[in-house]
């Protein structure tokens, strides 16, 4: 079994080791998988506390270096963040002048999860009512504030630092993903929060830092180390999709309503896998029967320009015909004019076109589409 450390129990993962308590060791030795997208997102992270800190009056920071990351994407999302943070904060402020705000501090709840602790965005505590803001930078999966136990884990460690000063009867949870233009806010009042806390999250949290439990597969299998390679995530898969299928030759409806139900599923999952096993051929070699390592379509290219420039021109061909002009896209103009003036002199030229009609699951955030017969019209 190895050692157990601050990541094998993280409250970022909580959603995970709360449904499957065996998971968090069993990937405990699988390590992290850095993608761009963490890197980014850490980046904004870095703006979002460095904007929170500036308006708390820490005015001698220096900005963070955001790398080569769309600085001016970052700066938007982050300031939609800050906004709201900071709104967040003066409001509370005009009633209770001693409020308590708190940024990227370290929260420790080891007292319900071993050595667990986490680094909470904002905490705001004033009076009777505890705030937690979590900003996330994703924009693939919209996040909920309810029963999120990662905000609920942030809660327990902030009540952990000031429960004792302050009479707190109220938790408030709110996770700010400007990227997909998602504020989720939630509250929960202390008790039943203690409650969660000592009968549901504690007696899990001591299966999984053992080891223990049964293995359960679920939505929360998407980032979970093991899921190309889980054998219980293969066999909820491969239950989900049996289905008996039976005569006449087409499908009715209720069958094509449960292939769209489980579509999405499967198919992250046959990704997940075949991925898996396409980097252990690539990397390791692995052969696998029936399948092979191809060269992906690539497309021509020109390896020099100013060299391919030069032979038209000694050749005849004139600069208007090797050349062409167009005006640089819409996200470039408006960083180079900046918001404001782009939106005076362009904004009455900026059209939005109807986006493709898309069926998705209803709990998809979008508003739904009511007057179809009009859209296909438009379309
Ligand atoms: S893939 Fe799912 S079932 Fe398997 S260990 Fe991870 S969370 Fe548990």
């Amino acid at each position: 079994m190895p050692p157990l450390n601050h990541a094998v129990l993280s409250a970022s993962s909580a959603y995970r080791w709360l449904e499957c308590p065996p998971s968090a060791l069993a990937t405990a030795d699988i390590p992290d998988e850095t993608t761009i997208y963490a890197q980014e997102g850490s980046a904004a992270h870095e703006m979002a506390e460095y904007k929170i800190r500036w308006h708390l009056g820490e005015k001698d920071l220096a900005p963070p270096n955001i790398g080569n990351f769309n600085a001016e994407e970052i700066d938007r999302y982050t300031d939609s963040y800050a906004y709201y943070a900071t709104d967040k904060i003066e409001t509370i402020r005009k009633i209770c002048p001693d409020t308590i705000v708190m940024v990227e501090q370290r929260l420790d709840f080891s007292n319900y999860v071993k050595d667990g602790f986490g680094t909470g965005d904002l905490v705001i505590v004033a009076d009777d009512v505890l705030q937690v803001i979590d900003f996330k930078y994703g924009k693939g999966v919209t996040v909920s504030a309810e029963h999120n136990p990662q905000m609920m884990l942030y809660a327990l460690g902030a009540l952990n630092l000031y429960g004792y000063l302050y009479d707190i009867k109220t938790v408030k949870t709110a996770i700010v993903q400007p990227r997909l233009d998602n504020i989720s806010e939630w509250e929960i009042s202390v008790d039943e929060l203690l409650e969660w806390a000592e009968n549901t999250l504690k007696p899990i949290a001591e299966l999984a830092a053992k080891g223990e439990g049964e293995f359960k597969a679920g939505n929360h299998c998407r980032f979970c180390k093991l899921r190309a390679v889980c054998r219980k995530r293969a066999e909820l898969m491969l239950e989900t999709a049996e289905y008996e299928f039976k005569e006449p030759a087409e499908l009715n409806d209720d069958e094509i309503l449960h292939i769209l139900t489980i579509a999405d599923d499967l198919s992250k999952w046959a990704e997940d896998v075949y991925s898996y096993a396409q980097a252990k051929a690539i990397n390791e070699g692995k052969s696998w029967s029936g399948f092979k390592i191809v060269e992906g379509r690539s497309k021509r290219q020109y390896a020099d320009e100013n060299k391919i420039a030069e032979v038209c021109r000694n050749n005849g061909y004139t600069m208007s015909q090797i050349y062409k002009s167009t005006l640089i896209g819409i996200t470039d103009m408006e960083k180079l004019m900046g918001r404001k003036i782009f939106k005076e002199l362009l904004g009455d030229y900026i059209i939005k076109p109807k986006g493709r009609l898309t069926l998705v699951p209803e709990t998809d955030k979008r508003e739904e589409v009511h007057t179809l017969d009009e859209f296909r019209k438009e379309f």
